[in-house]
């Protein structure tokens, strides 16, 4: 069975409630027809308000962050349950920003993936090398240190909730995208290390999407190669045409 895309967007710290909702009503005219996942991570505060107006769509909504722990004294932190009450379906874990602005370790994201899945939110795991890894040809161990232990005491069966966001950090926000065969080498590489860590038919099943500078021209070139299942779009998400365009493509 072919994996179904999923075209997510990374709005960061960008748009207000007002901002939000009229993102949607344009956006969700322009992929009325659209097939393919597309879930959108705004900041929490509009979280609401956009749930409200994308019911009766098939859009999704997702978080882009979340703390590890159930609940309590974590002064500024949102829980999974707390998303998923939110209407949640997805959550974004591990992102470069959340790594590098924020001190995040893979053994905390290992926690928040337990986290997230524990409440029932589908996780979209990001991963991947910096310039000096890339330079380095480091970029399969990082993808296979990171992969092994943000996912360490995930079950086979938890592995159906998860996506993997392949991330080069130095095409995010760049402007620089990785070659469309730049990227299949390493969705490839992960497919592979998968099928290694996982039972049966996982890694054939599991979406790989790609994230690093995709727009409206490169999308077409990198979703129409085998192992690219997706993108995960920041920049270019925050305008409903381009987004569209993206998710259309
Ligand atoms: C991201 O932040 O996940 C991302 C891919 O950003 P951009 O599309 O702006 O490179």
């Amino acid at each position: 069975m072919a994996r179904k895309k999923l075209i997510a967007a990374n709005w960061k710290m960008n748009k207000n409630i007002e901002e939000s909702v009229s993102f949607i009503k344009e956006f969700k005219i322009l992929v009325e027809k659209n097939n393919k996942d597309i879930a959108i991570a705004p900041p929490f505060t509009a979280l609401i308000e956009l749930k409200k107006n994308l019911n009766g769509t098939k859009i999704k909504l997702g978080a882009q962050n979340m703390h590890f722990e159930e609940k309590g004294a974590f002064t500024g932190e949102v829980s999974a349950s707390i998303l998923k009450d939110a209407g949640c379906e997805y959550v974004i874990l591990g992102h470069s920003e959340r790594r590098i602005y924020f001190d995040e370790t893979d053994e905390m994201i290992s926690k928040k993936i337990k986290m997230a899945l524990k409440n029932k939110l589908k996780v979209i795991l990001c991963i991947g090398e910096n310039l000096e890894q890339r330079e380095n040809n480091e970029t399969k161990a990082i993808i296979k240190f990171q992969l092994e232990n943000c996912l360490r005491n995930i079950s086979n069966n938890e592995m159906k909730d998860i996506v993997i966001a392949y991330e080069p950090v130095w095409a995010i926000g760049t402007g620089k995208t990785a070659t469309p065969e730049q990227a299949e080498e390493v969705h490839l590489f992960i497919r592979e290390l998968l099928k290694k860590l996982y039972d049966g038919n996982i890694s054939e099943n599991i979406r790989i999407i790609y994230g690093g500078s995709v727009n409206e021209k490169n999308a077409k070139e990198l979703l129409a190669m085998k192992n690219i299942d997706g993108a995960l779009v920041g920049g270019a998400s925050l305008d409903p045409k381009s987004f569209a365009e993206i998710c259309n493509a």
